[in-house]
């Protein structure tokens, strides 16, 4: 049929990992169309996840920290919170992330065309925008980073005081009472958020501990610090319904810690995972196969089961992270272009951006005891770190693991205060299949948190560590 625009790629998506995919191509000298249905670029990480959450985690985590300072000397008032303003500087945050990205497309002559976008067939794609104006673009390649949204649980009434992810990050008010349903990563984080903003919390889990995936002593270690901020922590516990009250949300619990009487909240927060959307963009037109629950199937180039039409992202499975869609979108783009490239990376990090910061990648400790996996562990703890010390919070520590037999490093976890941030040097030694010895011999700066990984290094190999 007749096309408005041809192009060599044309990305669906431009989330991280669509706007990563157009913007290596376009750079590797092909013609670009990305196609997002929202006004601007960055998909849910720069609109409504990573970054307006890490916005607003910064600010209360300053806020708290000045809390902190009476006993080094310095004390301030009850802070007065301007909601208001802090949306704002929020907003601001997210804008200048999704207005520089606008940027970079223009740069690369990448043409971003906003609309919904269906496959006509494997090499047509139409695109509507709001006022229903249509245009067919007729593609070489296709890259499809379609994302994913939050999993609504069937069974909660409509009402606005029960959100999600993105409800939350609008901050519509300061409950006196939340509720968090799902205690992983993304419930924990709004949950810090919305606590230091003086909610009380609730937080009910299905599984047998909060934060799953991560060891459960570098959990532990989160849950001292956070006590003070629940009420009740319900594991191994389903919510079974709600009602929606004038005086507040009133919730029905099951299983292990449930309440017997139903409990009542200003807000409700689900944050029971993610859910891609691979059913709702006309992939059966492409002859793209895509399972009953939304996910593309994909090999270790990106491609699906047609071969010029890739997909990257939340919507090809877990881990849903954004540096991950990253990876697997540079992976598509290079293929595209001839280049011999594979999703090869040994390990993804994961990261709780909570207070303190919970961080691990590659092999768990817990998974290393399941699967009989013979590992040496270097454990450096930050009570024994000058800088953690010095800086007040020196409740963390840091955690390697090695092979037993080759003391290649295999994974580590790391929990304490900018705990993300340390975490890629770990990354980066298990994909250069580093030993104990070349991490405990590498020089780090003293004092820094950083040098917590040189010491667990050389507590796994043996020698002491006589730096404080
Ligand atoms: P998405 O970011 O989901 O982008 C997909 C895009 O495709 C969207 O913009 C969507 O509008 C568009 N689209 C879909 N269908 C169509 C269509 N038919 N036509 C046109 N456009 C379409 N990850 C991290 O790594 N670190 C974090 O700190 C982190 N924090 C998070 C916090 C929250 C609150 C949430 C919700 C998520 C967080 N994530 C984080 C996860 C991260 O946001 C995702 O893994 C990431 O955004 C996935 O990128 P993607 O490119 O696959 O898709």
């Amino acid at each position: 049929g007749a096309a408005d625009v041809q192009c060599d790629v044309v990305v669906l998506g431009a989330g991280p990992g669509g706007y990563s995919a157009a913007f290596r191509a376009a750079d590797l000298g092909l013609s670009v169309v990305l196609v997002e249905r929202y006004a601007t670029l960055g998909g849910v990480c720069l609109n409504v996840g990573c970054i307006p959450s890490k916005a607003l985690l910064h600010t209360v985590g300053v806020a708290e920290a000045a809390q902190s300072l009476a006993s080094h000397g310095f004390s301030f008032g009850k802070p007065e919170v301007d909601l208001d303003a802090l949306r704002a500087y929020k907003d601001g945050v997210v804008s200048k992330l999704t207005g520089g990205l606008a940027g970079m497309a223009k740069a690369r002559k990448v043409k971003v065309v906003n609309g919904n976008g269906q496959f006509i067939d494997a090499n047509h794609l139409k695109i509507t925008d709001a006022k229903g104006n249509a245009q067919v673009v007729k593609f070489a390649s296709a890259i499809i980073a379609a994302g994913s949204q939050s999993v609504k649980l069937p069974f909660l009434p409509k009402d606005p005081r029960i959100v999600d992810s993105t409800g939350a990050l609008q901050l519509p008010a300061v409950p006196q009472k939340m509720l968090i349903v799902g205690g992983g990563i993304i419930g924990l984080e709004m949950g810090t958020v919305y606590s230091a903003l003086g909610a009380r919390l609730d937080v009910v889990e299905m599984q047998t501990g909060l934060m799953q995936g991560a060891d459960r002593d570098l959990v532990k270690v989160w849950e001292k610090m956070n006590a003070h901020r629940f009420d009740n922590i319900m594991l191994e516990t389903k919510t079974v319904g709600a009602e929606a009250r004038d005086d507040g949300i009133w919730v029905t619990f099951e299983g292990k810690g449930a309440p017997k009487e139903p409990q009542r909240y200003d807000l409700v927060l689900q944050a029971v995972g993610r859910t891609p959307n691979g059913r709702a963009i006309g992939a059966e037109n492409a002859g793209v196969e895509v399972s009953d629950r939304g996910f593309i199937s994909v090999d270790r180039q990106m491609r699906t089961n047609v071969p010029h039409i890739f997909a990257i992202g939340d919507i090809v499975g877990q881990p849903m992270l954004a540096h991950k869609a990253v990876h697997e979108g540079h992976v598509a783009a290079e293929v595209i272009a001839g280049q011999k490239s594979y999703f090869d990376a040994r390990v993804i990090p994961s990261v709780a951006y909570t207070d303190p910061e919970v961080a691990w990648v590659g092999l768990t400790e817990d998974e290393a005891k399941q699967q009989g996996v013979a590992v040496t562990k270097g454990l450096f703890p930050w009570a024994a770190s000058g800088r953690a010390i010095a800086n007040g919070r020196d409740e963390g520590f840091t955690k390697l693991l090695f092979d037993a037999e080759t003391h290649r490093i295999v994974g580590g976890g790391i929990v304490g205060t900018h705990a993300g941030d340390l975490i890629g040097e770990i990354a980066l030694a298990i994909e250069m299949g580093a030993d104990a010895v070349d991490i405990g011999k590498t020089i780090h700066p003293h004092p820094t948190l950083g040098e917590s990984i040189g010491m667990a290094a050389e507590v796994a190999h043996g020698s002491c560590t006589d730096l404080p």
